[in-house]
């Protein structure tokens, strides 16, 4: 879906869904706007259902003072003003009480976004703004301020989050990833010391103009095949989203066509809707015209020209693993036979694996060991089909999920190596 062509009032509506949804408000708490060409700032209103707004529910401030709608405007009205008052580039807020966020605001922290380069990449530094009273205009004063000295996500002390951006879709992706960047704080802190990216390393992952060669592509020669992967693709990247193994822009899906062919999710791009057409066809190392890859995209070249029988390759951050990566840790699937069975011993590799010295990426990755964590960078996964790599992507996230539960009731027993022994003759393991 294209968030551009919608009316303000659509476009807060289904970003309020989203975020309800994915557990990222309550039914009262948050509030987004929206402000327009013509100054006019669209905003959700106060004391309705977040779990059944509609687009006539929003309410429109006109620049001359007017107000339209059917209800009064949300409680937080002044601080959304105050903000575009000191900041004419912001065009759209985000602000909710999503639960990991609001564990660092009553902790009195910032997030250090350097975590991953999503993460550093949306929000930057992020600022801390001190307690006010709910809806006054002392708590709009401290929160422009720190607008005012640059900032464009700000912790507000005992309260939550505000997100400011060019548009609406720009505001919530720096929120979804701010609030995802503390989750998996959260959950390193049980493994360890995480570590951040240095300045070099984010400048790496930064190269958003994938130097590549362009193909003119012509959609009449689609084979059946092809139609059937750019289908099970995008169906899998929103299951992947629904299941909180993917955020909005982070994570890369691919599928082979043939020995020249493969098929990968384009830069950037909502997660949340990717349509068959928006997957960009590699071929014979060439881009289709017109469209840009994943910047991972000569990672997963690497692991197709090095293994034939790999069909598909997934990069994701999901929570639980990221926790792994960040601490630059491996999980250890010596848990239960499902972790060993698919997933087998995970490997650990440099961020830098998926960038330079490739051949280190495709020796470690193969279908005999087909999961690694990568320092900062997420995890990934290949598989003979999208269906297998997806399903050893998700063992993965859940591995490491009741490796990091089990910490505080006593911390996990492994597996012994005769038990492993055991599986990999049982299930015919090489
Ligand atoms: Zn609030």
């Amino acid at each position: 879906m294209r968030y551009e062509y919608l009316h303000p009032r659509d476009e807060l509506v289904l970003t309020m869904q989203r975020i309800y949804r994915y557990k990222m408000t309550t039914t009262s708490g948050g509030n987004l706007s929206i402000l327009d060409e013509n100054a006019d700032m669209w905003i959700t209103p106060t004391g309705v259902d977040k779990g059944t707004l509609t687009p006539n529910d929003i309410m429109c401030m006109r620049a001359d003072g007017r107000m339209e709608g059917l209800h009064r405007p949300s409680s937080e009205y002044p601080f959304h003003k105050a903000i575009y008052g000191v900041r004419r580039d912001i065009r759209a807020i985000v602000h909710a009480h999503p639960m990991a966020l609001v564990a660092f605001s009553i902790a009195h922290q910032v997030p250090d976004t350097r975590l991953f380069h999503q993460a550093w990449r949306s929000n930057g530094t992020v600022a801390f703004a001190p307690y006010g009273t709910p809806g006054s205009e002392d708590l709009g004063g401290k929160i422009a301020q720190k607008f005012a000295e640059g900032f464009d996500s700000v912790i507000l002390e005992n309260h939550g989050v505000c997100c400011g951006g060019r548009t609406l879709q720009e505001a919530f992706q720096k929120f979804e990833t701010l609030e995802m960047c503390c989750k998996v704080l959260i959950k390193a802190h049980t493994l360890g010391e995480p570590h951040y990216l240095t300045d070099q390393q984010l400048q790496l992952q930064g190269k958003s103009d994938v130097p590549i060669d362009c193909f003119e592509y012509d959609p009449t020669m689609m084979s059946i095949r092809e139609k059937d992967l750019r289908n099970q693709l995008c169906r899998f990247i929103e299951r992947g989203y629904r299941q909180g193994l993917l955020t909005t822009t982070t994570g890369s899906f691919s599928a082979r066509i043939d020995g020249e062919k493969f098929l990968i999710t384009p830069y950037p791009l909502d997660r949340h809707s990717v349509l068959p057409e928006d997957l960009v066809m590699i071929r014979k190392g060439k881009k289709e015209f017109g469209k840009h890859p994943s910047r991972a995209v000569f990672a997963h070249k690497a692991l197709y020209d090095a293994h034939p029988g790999i069909g598909a390759v997934i990069n994701a951050s999901p929570i639980n693993a990221m926790a792994f990566s960040v601490c630059h840790r491996t999980v250890d699937t010596y848990t239960i036979p499902e972790s060993y069975v698919f997933v087998r011993e995970v490997s650990l590799l440099p961020f830098e694996a998926p960038f330079n010295g490739l051949e280190n990426l495709t020796r470690t990755l193969t279908l005999q060991s087909p999961a690694a964590v990568l320092c900062n960078n997420g995890v990934m996964v290949v598989g003979d089909t999208v269906l297998s790599a997806f399903d050893k992507l998700e063992v993965l996230e859940h591995s490491a999920e009741a490796v990091l539960d089990a910490h505080p009731i006593g911390g996990h027993v492994a597996m012994s190596q005769e038990i492993i022994d055991d599986l990999i003759r049982a299930f015919h393991l090489a």
